[in-house]
């Protein structure tokens, strides 16, 4: 099969040549269709996080048709359509799995990272950890919410219940993603993109926001909580100053530049920062069950399984409005 292969971080994926791999018996082999370039994948490649598996096939946004069964598979079939999120396997013993935390289990492996991913015509995954898609949705713009939908998703929820304002500061795959669901859901959406990307700001305005800015800028009324994806650390103050008494700011993303010191004064008044890690299944399903209600429109650009280096690069750079997806086979 064909593979984007990571040899070691900062050298750019190489396009390999690779046996199918084999599965074991709590695993299922999927023919690849469509994988989705999330920012994690990114910070992999660029060996912004530790101890990646070398060499690593990245990706954790999988959609593709289980082609071939492990013997203690239950409720997959060859021919099903499945979706391989980041989570990959967790150990279901540990004081987080046993606690309905398997998000932060000690023992937890990553798809696309301590696990092969799907930039590759093949991939295997735990079969406990593969979702069934709603079937309203493409392969091609199902695959940003393996990841981007789902880690926008648990943001969102943490953001609490009583929030009527919401702001979301980096306008990406996963904010063009959650806005569309904080719309549904009658909230007024508030995007901060860089100073001066209009783009951004415009297709911000397109997906239902009620207001878009500079980062740097206030928002015209105060906010109840404020979601930032962008890994930039100086956007936290920023967000504080925006939210209003005992709003959440919640940090979505896995890296992050260095916060800048800040006063107290913007965190008193019972406000609070937060981050989010990885998801647990059940938001999965949750999410899925939410989303097969309304009709998501995801914003792609499709490129080949050999421009993964170019996809990575206009992410990187900022070039891609909505999501990035791989279309493999
Ligand atoms: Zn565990
Ligand atoms: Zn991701």
């Amino acid at each position: 099969m064909k593979a984007m292969v990571l040899q070691k971080p900062c050298s750019g994926l190489q396009l390999t040549e690779l046996p199918v791999p084999e599965i074991s018996d709590s695993q299922v082999l999927i023919k690849v269709h469509a994988c989705g370039v999330c920012r994690t994948d990114l910070h992999v490649v660029d060996g912004e996080l530790p101890d990646p598996h070398l060499p690593l096939i990245p990706g954790h946004e999988i959609i593709g048709e289980v082609v071939k069964t492990g013997k203690n598979v239950e409720n997959l079939n060859k021919g099903d359509i499945v979706g391989v999120p980041w989570l990959g396997y967790t150990c279901s013993v540990c004081r987080y799995c046993s606690s309905g935390r398997e998000n932060l289990c000690e023992s937890a492996k990553f798809t696309g990272y301590t696990l092969n991913g799907g930039y590759a015509e093949y991939t295997v995954a735990d079969y406990r950890y593969c979702f069934s898609i709603p079937d309203n949705y493409d392969f091609y713009h199902t695959a940003p919410l393996m990841c981007a939908g789902l880690i926008a998703y648990r943001s969102y929820r943490m953001c609490g219940e009583n929030v009527k304002n919401l702001g979301i500061y980096g306008f990406g795959a996963a904010a063009h993603i959650i806005t569309q669901v904080a719309v549904w859901q009658k909230k007024n959406v508030f995007a901060f993109t860089r100073k001066g990307d209009s783009a951004s700001q415009e297709f911000a305005l397109s997906m239902g926001c009620v207001w878009a800015g500079n980062s740097g800028e206030l928002p015209p009324e105060k906010l109840d909580a404020a979601i930032i994806f962008a890994p930039v650390g100086e956007l936290v103050p920023l967000a504080l100053r925006a939210i209003d008494k005992g709003g959440v700011v919640v940090c979505g993303g896995i890296h992050m530049s260095n916060i800048p010191e800040f006063e107290y004064r913007i965190l008193w008044e019972e406000r609070q920062i937060r981050s989010v890690a990885n998801l647990t299944r059940e938001d999965g399903m949750e999410f899925f069950r939410l989303i097969s209600q309304l009709n998501l429109k995801t914003e792609i650009k499709i490129y080949s399984l050999d421009d993964a280096n170019q996809a990575l690069d206009d992410l990187r750079k900022g070039r891609i409005n909505g999501a990035a997806v791989l279309k493999i086979i």
